[in-house]
């Protein structure tokens, strides 16, 4: 009587916890046959296979789920004996289901044979070395190849999504991936984000054709500036690259910083933030002093020599100027992504050549 008060779970050994979560996923698929057998039927009558959507939705389980069982239903015959390991319980329904798709993506026996003594990876790994590629499939995966991009609605994000061929879909994700790999920020960013700064600075190169470590200038842009906007929020309204998206204050340090954008003040306020086309980018001559003093990115720690670009430490926005003092050079990564992609600045205080990274709040107003 005793027993029956206390829980009867934390009284069952380990391996008897075990033994019945395999039996009870045994009984699954004693219902998954059940079911399987009821789908035949109603084939039978309708004379027309339900959608996995319709079944999805009845069934309250997801579409792969559905699927998976309605390709069960057709491809695992009544009286196969594959049919009758499910039912006694030595096939799980997983296992079942893969081996129907194997079977429809046009096995022989023998395969189906060999499949029965891989594990379910192994059977769709199979499987898709069975499966056919047709050159009607592959005309058509060509076809429809496609990049759409468009912007949110207040245009601070910009979206992609693509379908390429297989091939190209390698060549590309090779490319990212390569990309990726050389760029200095994986202890601080996910791999989609490096892959989605490896996608800018790819489009950056090519944009600037062939380009040597330290050449480049960037694109130069026009931003238009409504000082009377700007000045009261900071910047934050009032900025938009010309015939171009919205901008905000950190789009804007970046571009002044690089030297990449020239800034027209609205005539009828006549606000003094314009920065003439003749003074807009770091001196050649300063920048090569800069590049050559410093040898690389300066960020403690960073040996990344690409893209090399000059920073102003007290942006420009707020009044940094091109003394070297006030410049230092940084690697693409932590200059585009780092510094000005995450609104950070330069500790001014940190040695010339081990330079750590601060929010830009901790700058001296
Ligand atoms: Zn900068
Ligand atoms: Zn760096």
């Amino acid at each position: 009587m005793l027993d029956t008060l206390a829980d009867p779970l934390s009284m069952l050994p380990t391996w008897e916890l075990i033994d019945e979560i395999k039996s009870e996923e045994r009984e699954v698929s004693r219902h998954r046959a059940r079911q399987v057998e009821l789908l035949r039927e109603l084939e039978r009558r309708t004379m027309r296979d339900p959608s996995p959507t319709t079944l999805a939705a009845d069934l309250d389980v997801s579409t792969r789920t559905a699927s998976e069982l309605l390709e069960t239903a057709r491809r695992t015959p009544e009286l196969s004996d594959r049919f009758q390991k499910l039912q006694s319980g030595a096939f799980t329904f997983d296992r079942a289901a893969a081996l129907a798709r194997l079977f429809a993506a046009g096995a022989e026996d023998e395969t189906l044979a060999e499949a029965e003594s891989h594990d379910i990876a192994g059977i769709y790994k199979l499987r898709s070395l069975t499966k056919r590629v047709r050159r009607r499939d592959e005309r058509k995966a060509h076809a429809e190849r496609h990049v759409r991009t468009w912007t949110n609605l207040d245009e601070t994000a910009g979206f992609l999504s693509a379908q390429l061929t297989s091939i190209d879909w390698a060549t590309v994700t090779a490319a990212l991936d390569h990309r990726a790999d050389r760029l200095p920020g994986y202890e601080t960013s996910t791999r989609e984000q490096l892959r989605a700064d490896a996608l800018v600075s790819i489009a950056q190169d090519a944009l600037d054709g062939a380009l040597q470590p330290g050449t480049s200038t960037g694109t130069v842009v026009t931003v238009m500036v409504d000082a009377a906007e700007a000045s009261h929020t900071d910047c934050e309204t009032g900025a938009s690259v010309t015939a171009g998206p919205r901008i905000g204050p950190d789009t804007l340090d970046r571009l002044l910083c690089g030297g990449s954008a020239e800034l027209v003040v609205a005539p009828e306020t006549g606000y003094p933030i314009a920065v003439g086309p003749t003074t807009r980018v770091v001196p050649p001559k300063v920048r090569r002093v800069v590049l050559n003093r410093d040898g690389g990115c300066t960020i403690d720690g960073c040996t990344s020599n690409y893209r090399l670009e000059v920073h102003h430490i007290l942006p420009r926005s707020r009044g940094g100027g091109h003394d070297l003092s006030n410049l230092t050079t940084l690697c693409w990564w932590h200059h585009h992504v780092d510094v000005h992609g995450r609104g950070n600045a330069i500790d001014p205080d940190s040695p010339p050549h081990r330079r750590t990274i601060v929010p830009e709040s901790h700058l001296p107003p």
